[in-house]
């Protein structure tokens, strides 16, 4: 199951400042869920302690019944798209795709397969064999959405800062993470600021103001 259970969930820095203060959410299996607020009113820090990528000061973080917060990054059933794609500009796309596969010591044929069903969905089949360096905006975000899926991650988590292209392109992105969503049961977690992209996507909103949940609809 792939559902997320935020329980009480804190963060604190260490210069004393709450940036998460006591957020509870159940998030179902498959759903989209928006978290919506200002600027600084803790929605990547909520992503990045989903991540695993900050400590938890207090709270659980649940994916499904399996208690998150002691569980390493790597070894959570989760993909992020932030703002660094950290594609390699000098390998292909399909390298770059195939990495984190690679790293887990899975067969070529699996891998293969993979990097190419990921490609397909994306209609990036034709860029596979193209560097980093010479692929447009769009295919490169692609590629980085490919290779987070092909690891067949539970929950794919997305922070704005991914996106901050021009208004057309986040369209085509967005689309395409609905697509994660829709077509591959994928749960998703969007972070915005922007108030009409949350309200025109038509699904579940989080909204947030200094570190607290203050609205869901
Ligand atoms: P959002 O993504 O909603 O814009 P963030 O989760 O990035 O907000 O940040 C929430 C708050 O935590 C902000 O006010 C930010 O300044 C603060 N913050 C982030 N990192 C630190 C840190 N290392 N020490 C102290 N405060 C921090
Ligand atoms: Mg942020």
């Amino acid at each position: 199951m792939a559902s997320v259970t935020l329980d009480h969930l804190t963060k604190t820095y260490p210069n004393g400042f709450i940036s998460v203060n006591d957020v509870s959410l159940h998030i179902e299996d498959g759903e989209f869920v928006i978290f919506h607020g200002p600027s600084g009113c803790g929605k990547s820090t909520i992503l990045r302690m989903i991540g695993g990528l900050e400590d938890i000061t207090s709270g659980e973080i649940y994916l499904g019944k399996e208690l998150l917060n002691d569980i390493l990054p790597r070894d959570r059933r989760l993909a992020m798209a932030f703002q660094n794609y950290t594609l390699y500009r000098h390998f292909n796309a399909y390298d770059n795709m195939a990495l984190g596969l690679r790293l887990r010591d899975l067969p070529r044929t699996v891998i293969d397969s993979r990097v190419r069903t990921a490609a397909k969905f994306f209609g990036i089949t034709n860029v596979l064999d193209k560097k980093i360096k010479s692929l447009s905006e769009a295919d490169k975000q692609r590629v980085a959405l490919g290779r987070a899926i092909v690891c067949h991650p539970k929950v794919l988590l997305v922070d704005e800062d991914f996106a901050r292209q021009n208004d057309e392109r986040r369209m085509e992105m967005l689309g395409d993470i609905l697509e994660i969503n829709e077509e591959l049961g994928i749960t998703v977690l969007y972070v915005t600021n922007n108030e009409q992209e949350a309200l025109g996507l038509n699904k579940k909103i989080v909204f947030m103001k200094d570190g607290k949940i203050t609205d869901i609809r």
